[in-house]
């Protein structure tokens, strides 16, 4: 689970303040798909960044799993960083490196052994249906298949949350629909909190069990998909 407490984050650009967020209170509970849904600028990415570690809040926590990420040690950075899962809108993949050696950088990074590397990743591949394209290289690969590479890369250190940053917002609607069938299957089969940020209420409606309407870096609604999104 993912529970935002009265978080902050004010960036300090050329001289002015931006408030990007500003007092977000949220609950993403455990096994659910949370949708964080708002125009540009409303500061979903700031809010996936805080959670990833790329970014820390100015005022208030985090808490990921009972750990507070606003508190961390070292080594527990290290220890959260493997529990969250990250999917890119642009995928984010090494051009110079094998679709194998893509999935793998995880598992290297977090000194798994060679025969480790090898069963996860030829597991992994077979998941999101890519067996056959282990050796070959990002630019041989459509934007759908990317992205399941990218999905691939983020299960690698098997997660309990997976973030993902307007995972399908480069895909078409055929595609769209075939990732979002995959992150489903994801939540379902393995039990993993998806947190998930769109500015495409298509996607909302698809696959989240919540959502939460982001607006001036505040949560201005939040509900049920049904709830939020039904018109009285
Ligand atoms: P979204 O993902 O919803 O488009 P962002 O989180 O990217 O929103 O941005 C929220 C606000 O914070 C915007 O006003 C944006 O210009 C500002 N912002 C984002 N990143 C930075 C940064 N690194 N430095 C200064 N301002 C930023
Ligand atoms: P750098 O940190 O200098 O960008 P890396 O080799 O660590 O170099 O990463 C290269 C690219 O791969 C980056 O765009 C990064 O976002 C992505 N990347 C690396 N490791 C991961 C990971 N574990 N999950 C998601 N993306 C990753």
């Amino acid at each position: 689970m993912i529970q935002f407490e009265g978080v902050t984050k004010v960036y300090n650009s050329g001289g002015n303040e931006v408030r990007a967020l500003n007092g977000i209170d949220l609950h993403v509970k455990q096994g659910e798909i949370c949708g964080v849904i708002g125009f540009s600028g409303a500061g979903k990415s700031t809010l996936i960044r805080t959670v990833n570690l790329l970014e820390r809040p100015s005022s208030g926590k985090i808490i990921v799993d009972n750990l507070d990420l606003t508190a961390l040690s070292q080594k527990e950075v290290r220890q959260v960083k493997r529990k969250i899962g990250m999917v890119f809108q642009h995928f984010n993949l090494l051009n110079s490196k094998t679709v194998f050696a893509n999935v793998a950088m995880p598992l290297l990074l977090a000194k798994a052994s060679q025969k480790e590397i090898k069963q996860r990743v030829t597991e992994l591949l077979s998941f999101v249906g890519l067996e056959d394209k282990a050796n070959q290289y990002p630019d041989q690969l459509s934007g759908g298949q990317k992205q399941r590479v990218g999905i691939a890369r983020a299960l690698a250190t098997q997660p309990s949350i997976l973030l993902c940053d307007e995972a399908t917002s480069a895909l078409d609607p055929q595609t769209t629909g075939s990732i979002l069938k995959l992150l489903k299957k994801i939540n379902q089969e393995y039990n993993i909190t998806i947190l998930m940020i769109t500015h495409e209420m298509s996607v909302i409606r698809e696959v989240c069990d919540r959502v939460a309407v982001i607006e001036g870096g505040k949560i201005i609604e939040s509900g049920s998909v049904f709830d939020v999104f039904s018109n009285p």
